[in-house]
């Protein structure tokens, strides 16, 4: 199975990683170029142990000191702080180190090419710090490759918070009346408001991860996933979630959310898709807005069965429909949806 990470923004860090990435930070001073310093280190973020550094190098020889053009755009001379502590950490005897305790900490978003060779050089994390926009942004994006090749990426965001973690600094990005402020404050009603929870019980149990009760944080996650018309969800990537969080949430059109509403106040003691029908029961599914009578059984397990096929066959050509437009992932999770008795 392929596993695709989802970028982590993180306003707090372990210790180990912070450690690095003010390292990092520190680093980007020793570059010459004028503009642009970028700082970065490949180190075991298990032990400890600092493989390489690097930073962006310029050919002051040939007169050259600045490493982007009058436009902002890197210049092809450059050498950027991720290639140069790449080459310096395959110029080791690797042959010994366990890669997947290595990450490249650099004080900088990493271009396609820069991608291209921390994911070769075999590390599996990637930290950074200041992000720029080409990014993560477009099909080809340094991000979607790095996703793609299952390394782990993982933006330290410092302007969000303050060093107490309690106030925020500088310039807040997103206030009030940003688009996604009504569903962040929605979802902490689902999870938090006594009232609410008192007419909906099926959210008692349920949170939201630390990171998201900053605004700040869920309204960057909400601009980089967002779809336009789609609506937040976060059971469907995990059955029986609880937690709203960027791990487990994804937005999918309505249609596909109703898909696993449930009304089991109505039901009452039956299985979902079942209802009584004199002294047997019947199958009934709701597809495309229509209740659709799937026959009349003599055991609940018998009308259950029915229902479970019928229901899993409809949530497959509902995705296909959407396939084009919602992320593979929640593709894939459709396509294997389970209905089962206890929904
Ligand atoms: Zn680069």
């Amino acid at each position: 199975m392929i596993m695709s990470h989802k970028l982590k923004i993180r306003s707090k860090l372990s210790k180990i990683d912070l450690k690095f990435i003010n390292q990092a930070n520190e680093i980007k001073n020793l570059s010459l170029a004028e503009d642009k310093k970028v700082g970065a280190i490949i180190a075991n973020h298990k032990n400890g142990e600092i493989l390489a550094i690097g930073y962006n190098k310029m050919f002051d020889d040939l007169g050259f000191q600045n490493c982007e053009d009058e436009t902002g755009q890197s210049l092809p001379y450059v050498i950027h702080a991720e290639e140069s502590a790449v080459i310096e950490f395959l110029k080791k005897d690797i042959s010994n180190i366990d890669l997947s305790e290595l990450t490249l900490y650099c004080s900088y978003s990493a271009c396609i090419n820069c991608a291209k060779l921390i994911q070769h050089a075999g590390i599996k994390r990637f930290l950074f710090t200041e992000n720029y926009h080409k990014f993560k942004k477009g099909k080809h994006s340094p991000y979607e490759f790095l996703m793609k090749m299952n390394v782990e990426v993982i933006e330290y965001n410092i302007n969000l918070l303050s060093k107490n973690n309690s106030e925020y600094l500088g310039i807040v990005e997103y206030n009030s009346k940003h688009k996604s402020y009504s569903i962040w404050k929605a979802m902490l009603q689902r999870c938090y408001n006594e009232s609410f929870l008192k007419i909906r019980p099926s959210y008692i149990g349920c949170s939201v991860v630390d990171e998201w009760h900053n605004f700040q944080i869920f309204a960057k996650w909400y601009e980089d996933n967002y779809i336009e018309g789609f609506v937040l969800d976060k059971d469907i990537l995990f059955k029986n979630n609880k937690i709203y969080g960027p791990d487990t949430c994804c937005f999918v059109p309505s249609q596909i959310n109703q898909l696993f509403t449930k009304t089991n106040k109505l039901r009452g003691e039956l299985p979902i898709g079942v209802c009584f029908n004199g002294n047997n029961y019947l199958a009934r599914l709701k597809k495309f807005g229509k209740q659709i009578n799937l026959g009349t059984y003599k055991t609940i397990q018998e009308a259950f069965d029915v229902y479970k096929i019928q229901k899993e066959i409809y949530i497959k050509e509902v995705a296909e429909i959407w396939k084009d437009k919602i992320p593979n992932n929640v593709y894939q999770a459709l396509m294997n949806y389970n209905v089962e008795i206890t929904d």
